[in-house]
C-alpha cells in the first residue's frame, strides 16, 4: 500500500519528504505543482501516487517558475496549493515570489524549499531563509518528518490566516531522513474555485503596488506579533544563565549533543520554528533571564544576526554567540555541533570526538561516472569524434546541469562552463559573439524545456554561431525519472501530447534540426559532422537532438517485461589492446587487463552495443544475439 494512504490513527515510517506531503494533505491540499530537485523531489513524487485517491491535482511544472505561478493562482481560487523546489529553484521561481508577498493569496499557499547543505547534489548551498526576509514571506522550518507534517498544517493554517504566502524550509536530512509519523484525519478535499476579480490587488501595475507595498509591512507587523505565538516555538527553562537558541534541524542535533555531554537541564533551550520572522517577544524573554546566549542554526547566521539586533535596539546585557562556535560551511551533525556546545558549556569534548575512530584501510577514490550502457557516453564520444573529423580542434562546451554534468571529467572534458540550470545556451550566445573558439551548448531534454527555450530563441535572433546538442533521454533521469513534457505522459501516469524538442527548435526558426540514435555510432557522427559544417558555414545555430531513453529505464522495464539484457564480451584473440573502448568510451563495465586487452564485465554490462560498435579490430561482439523484445525495450521512446 501506498505509504500515504494508511487510515487516520496509523503510525507510518515516512521519509521527510513523504511527511510534508501528508501534512499537506491532511491539511486539505487542492493542488500541487513542482518541478523535481534533489532533495525535494518526492514531495510531489509522492502526492502524485495519492493524487486520485484524494482528488487532488497533481502536476510536474516545466519549471519552478511555471509550478509556482500554477499553485498561487489555484490559491487565488480559494484552492489550498503548494509548490515543492530544490532550493536553487527558488531562484527561478523568485520574480513571482517577491510579487506575490505584495498581492497575497486566498487558501492556503505554500512553497517549499528543500534545500541541500554540503552541496551533496546541488551547485551552491544558498540559505533561502534570505528570500523570506528579502520578500516578507515568513519561513517555517521543522527538525524530523514527524514535526514536518504538523509544521506543514500550522503553515497552511497560518497562510490562509493572513491569506499570505508562507516558505517551508527543508534541508536534506530532514526531507531524507525517515521517522515514525502519526496520521490524522484527511478533510474533505476542495480542488475547484473561483477567481474573484480585484484588479487593485492582483494586478501588480506601479498605483498598485505602491498601495499594496504599504498593506504589505502593516501584514508584516502582524506577522512578526502572530509568530511569537506559535506552538511550534518552545522555550525549556532550566533555571540557567545560559541559553541556546536553535532552529531546524539545529534542534535535534543540540539535544543529542547535550545528552552525550551530560549537560543536559544545565542549559536554557529555546527552540524556534518560525525563523522569520524570528519571534521577538520569545527571544526578548529568553534573553532577559541570561548572560550569555548561542544560536545554533544550519548555513546563514540569520537568526544570529536578529537576535543580536534585537539584543542591541533592547538594551539585554548579554554576550551572544554564534558562527563563532557553530560551522558556516555544510551541514550541521553531532561531530560538528559537539564542539561548540562544549566550549559554550564549558566542558570537555569526550574524547571520541577529539580523535575520531581513523580507519587503517585506503578506500579506493571512486569519482561520479556516467552509468555503463548510457546514451549520453556515447553522445559525448561521438561529438569529440565528429569534431575531430571536421578538422575543429578550439571547442569550447557550455553546459548544463543533469546527468550529463559528468561530462566535466575525462575523457570528455565537455562541461567548460556549467553555471545553472538552462544556462548553456545562454553562455555559449556569449561565447559565440565574442570568442574565435567553436562553440558547443550541451544540455538534458527535461533542462531543454525547463529553461532554454528562451535562450535557443535568443540565439536565432541573435544569429548566434553555435551547435546546440540535447541529450534526449526522455525523462528526468538525475532526480529519478520524473516525466516532463517530452516524455508523453503525466506527473500521475496519464497520457498526454508529447511536445517535441525538434518541433520546438524549428518553430523558433532554428533553419538546421536533425535526431541522431547515439547507439548509431557512424550514422550520428556523419550527422554530427553536417551539422558542424553547417554552423561553420552559415554562422547560425545547428540543433541536433540525440534521442534514447536511459538506460536505467530500459533494463528496469526490461526486468519489468521478463526479457533479457543482451552482454558484450571480448575476443581476446582479436583485441589488439589499442585501448580505445576503456579510454575514449570508457563504459565502466569494460577494463583493460594487465597485458591491456580489453575485457566486460558481464554484470555491468547493458548491452548498448556502442563499444562493439567501435572497436576497431572487430574484437566486441554479443553473447547472444539480442532479442527483437529486448531492440522494442529499446525503443520506448
Ligand atoms: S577497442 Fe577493441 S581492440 Fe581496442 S582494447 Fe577495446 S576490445 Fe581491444
Ligand atoms: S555493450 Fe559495451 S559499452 Fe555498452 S554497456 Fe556493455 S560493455 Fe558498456
Amino acid at each position: 500500500m501506498h505509504p500515504l494512504l494508511y487510515p487516520p490513527g496509523s503510525v507510518v515510517l515516512l521519509l521527510g519528504n513523504e511527511a510534508i506531503a501528508r501534512g499537506a494533505i491532511e491539511a486539505g491540499l487542492g493542488f500541487a505543482a513542482a518541478y523535481p530537485g534533489t532533495p525535494s523531489t518526492e514531495i510531489v513524487e509522492s502526492l502524485a501516487g495519492v493524487a486520485e485517491h484524494y482528488g487532488f491535482h497533481v502536476e510536474w511544472s516545466v519549471n519552478e517558475k511555471v509550478a509556482f505561478e500554477s499553485a498561487y493562482a489555484a490559491s487565488l481560487c480559494g484552492v489550498r496549493s503548494l509548490t515543492a523546489m530544490k532550493h536553487v529553484g527558488l531562484n527561478v521561481a523568485a520574480d513571482a515570489l517577491m510579487s506575490s508577498a505584495y498581492t497575497g493569496v486566498e487558501a492556503g499557499f505554500l512553497i517549499v524549499s528543500a534545500e541541500d547543505p554540503d552541496m551533496w547534489s546541488s551547485q551552491n548551498e544558498q540559505d533561502n531563509r534570505y528570500y523570506g526576509l528579502h520578500a516578507y514571506i515568513p519561513v517555517f522550518e521543522a527538525y524530523s518528518p514527524w514535526e514536518a507534517k504538523e509544521l506543514v498544517k500550522y503553515a497552511f493554517n497560518f497562510s490562509e490566516k493572513f491569506k499570505h504566502p508562507v516558505i517551508f524550509r527543508s534541508t536534506t536530512r530532514v526531507s531524507h531522513s525517515s521517522g515514525p509519523v502519526k496520521f490524522d484525519a484527511v478533510p474533505s478535499v476542495k480542488s475547484s474555485g473561483r477567481f474573484v476579480k480585484d484588479p487593485s490587488r492582483f494586478t501588480l501595475v506601479p498605483a498598485h503596488a505602491r498601495k499594496l507595498r504599504v498593506k504589505l509591512i502593516e501584514k508584516w507587523r502582524s506577522i512578526c506579533e502572530e509568530v511569537n505565538y506559535s506552538p511550534f516555538n518552545k522555550y525549556i527553562d532550566n533555571g540557567s544563565r545560559k541559553l541556546i537558541i536553535c532552529c531546524g534541524t539545529g534542534y535535534g542535533y543540540l539535544m543529542d549533543c547535550l545528552k552525550i555531554l551530560g549537560v543536559e537541564g544545565k542549559v536554557n533551550v529555546l527552540k524556534i520554528s518560525t525563523s522569520v520572522p524570528a519571534p521577538r517577544r520569545l527571544i526578548m524573554d529568553a534573553l532577559g533571564r541570561c548572560d550569555e546566549a548561542l544560536v545554533v542554526e544550519e548555513l546563514e547566521p540569520i537568526l544570529e544576526r536578529d537576535v543580536k539586533v534585537m539584543a542591541f535596539e533592547e538594551g539585554v546585557k548579554c554576550r551572544i554567540h554564534g558562527k563563532d562556535f557553530i560551522p558556516l560551511i555544510g551541514e550541521l551533525n553531532i561531530d560538528k555541533l559537539i564542539h561548540g556546545i562544549a566550549k559554550f558549556m564549558d566542558v570537555p569534548v569526550p574524547s571520541n570526538f577529539l580523535n575520531p575512530l581513523k580507519l587503517s584501510i585506503e578506500i579506493p577514490a571512486r569519482p561520479p561516472t556516467l552509468c555503463a550502457g548510457c546514451p549520453h557516453r556515447a553522445s559525448f564520444l561521438e561529438l569529440k569524434w565528429a569534431l575531430a573529423k571536421s578538422g575543429v580542434r578550439d571547442v569550447v562546451y557550455a553546459g548544463d546541469i543533469g546527468c550529463y554534468s559528468l561530462g566535466v571529467d575525462e575523457p570528455f572534458r565537455v562541461q567548460d562552463i556549467m553555471l545553472e540550470m538552462g544556462g548553456g545556451i545562454g553562455s555559449a550566445n556569449g561565447l559565440a559573439h565574442v570568442s574565435n573558439q567553436f562553440v558547443v551548448a550541451i544540455m538534458g531534454d527535461s533542462t531543454f524545456y525547463h529553461a532554454c527555450i528562451p535562450a535557443l530563441i535568443n540565439s536565432v535572433y541573435n544569429k548566434s554561431p553555435m551547435l546546440i546538442m540535447v541529450l534526449d533521454n526522455r525523462i528526468t533521469a538525475m532526480t529519478g525519472h520524473q516525466p516532463h513534457p517530452g516524455s508523453g505522459f503525466t506527473a500521475t501516469g496519464a497520457k498526454t501530447e508529447e511536445v517535441k524538442i525538434e518541433d520546438i527548435a524549428r518553430g523558433v526558426g532554428v533553419r538546421y534540426v536533425d535526431t541522431i540514435d547515439p547507439f548509431n555510432v557512424k550514422d550520428s557522427i556523419e550527422k554530427l559532422m553536417k551539422a558542424i559544417k553547417f554552423v561553420l558555414e552559415n554562422r547560425a545555430v545547428a540543433l541536433v537532438n540525440s534521442r534514447r531513453a536511459c538506460t536505467l529505464m530500459v533494463v528496469s522495464n526490461a526486468r519489468r517485461k521478463g526479457v533479457s539484457v543482451p552482454r558484450y564480451a571480448v575476443d581476446v584473440d582479436l583485441c589488439r589492446a589499442c585501448g580505445i573502448c576503456y579510454n575514449q568510451l570508457s563504459c565502466p563495465a569494460i577494463t583493460p587487463m594487465p597485458d591491456k586487452k580489453a575485457s566486460i564485465d558481464p554484470l555491468l554490462c547493458f548491452g548498448c552495443s556502442v563499444c562493439m560498435q567501435i572497436c576497431p579490430f572487430n574484437a566486441i561482439k554479443p553473447l547472444e544475439t539480442p532479442s527483437k523484445d529486448w531492440e522494442e525495450v529499446w525503443r520506448v521512446d
